[in-house]
């Protein structure tokens, strides 16, 4: 009998540590993803990136070393709207992971699937999706990750995704969304004082990545230095421009880390305007590896550039 009391308690407690040593195999597609899905997973995730941050978020080549890491996750936790288009699906097919296959609409498709744009307010949505004529948008603007606001977003569906796939561990996943949720907000109050000047600053950039960063700032971007989004600069297109930013008194050109210095450089010489370099992933810039440290970076970037940083 008493044999059998400890052989009952050790089993137990054989059961109970192999379910708390359980632990999700997560990859994220871009390093400020892999921040927020390890703070809300922290000690029962192991997380992989597969995007290095200094990359063009639509340029993303695809390396055959992340196919191993996709193979044998349980998760995969991306940005979606179409944007990781280079390096995502293709990956998937390779990995041929029954939890989460290749998608052409939506990227991914099955349960592993956590697509953090859930819920977003996806601004620029066209009326039929398509990707003629070199689109890379077409499902509408995916660069939401660039206002600190959607980083809430991004949480709460990392959060639900971990608690769905994992749903012993559900309390702990809640407990630490409730912390980085109420750390982000309390720097989202602080930022929006910080963002006053710049509401009303009439701005470019040089990709079609930053209505978001507007909805949060109230920068007024009147163009871009690419033809459209994908289409690289021409001579004519870049005249035109100059001569709208002078008319309207285009004050900032906001220059994504990932192109070249050059052009934006050129039209601020022509028009007097300032150039802010801004980073459209984590860890584009030392120091920028999670989605906090990124947003911030960008805001102090656009504030310097304006002759107001906080
Ligand atoms: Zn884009």
């Amino acid at each position: 009998m008493r044999s059998n009391i400890i052989l009952a308690l050790s089993l137990s407690i054989v059961g109970a540590s192999a379910a708390s040593a359980l632990t999700l195999n997560v990859v994220a597609t871009l390093p400020e993803l892999a921040d927020i899905a390890s703070r809300i997973g922290g000690e029962h995730v192991k997380i992989d990136t597969l995007a290095r941050g200094t990359e063009d978020i639509h340029q993303v080549v695809m390396r055959p070393s992340l196919v191993p890491k996709l193979n044998k996750a349980d998760a995969v936790v991306y940005l979606g709207l179409t944007v990781e288009h280079t390096f995502l699906p293709g990956l998937l097919n390779v990995a041929a992971n029954p939890e989460m296959r290749e998608d052409a609409v939506k990227q991914c498709a099955g349960p592993g699937c956590i697509d953090c744009s859930e819920g977003v307010k996806v601004l620029e949505k066209p009326s039929t999706l398509s990707r003629s004529e070199g689109e890379i948008h077409p499902s509408g603007n995916p660069h939401y990750n660039l206002d600190p606001e959607e980083g809430l977003t991004i949480a709460r569906n990392i959060a639900a995704g971990f608690s769905r796939l994992d749903s012993d561990h559900a309390a702990d996943y809640r407990k630490n969304l409730k912390v980085y949720l109420a750390e982000l907000e309390a720097k989202i109050v602080l930022w929006r004082k910080w963002a006053a000047p710049l509401k009303g600053v009439k701005a470019v950039s040089y990709h079609q990545d930053v209505p978001y960063l507007a909805r949060f700032t109230g920068l007024e971007f009147v163009g871009t230095l690419e033809v459209k989004p994908g289409v690289a600069p021409t001579p004519s297109h870049l005249e035109k421009l100059v001569e709208r930013m002078k008319q309207d008194k285009v004050a900032l050109i906001v220059r994504e880390k990932q192109f070249a210095p050059k052009l934006p450089g050129w039209m601020a010489e022509k028009t007097g305007a300032k150039v802010a370099v801004i980073g459209t992933m984590g860890k584009a810039f030392p120091g920028t590896d999670t989605f906090i440290k990124m947003s911030e970076h960008n805001l102090q970037a656009l504030l310097g550039a304006v002759g107001k940083a906080p």
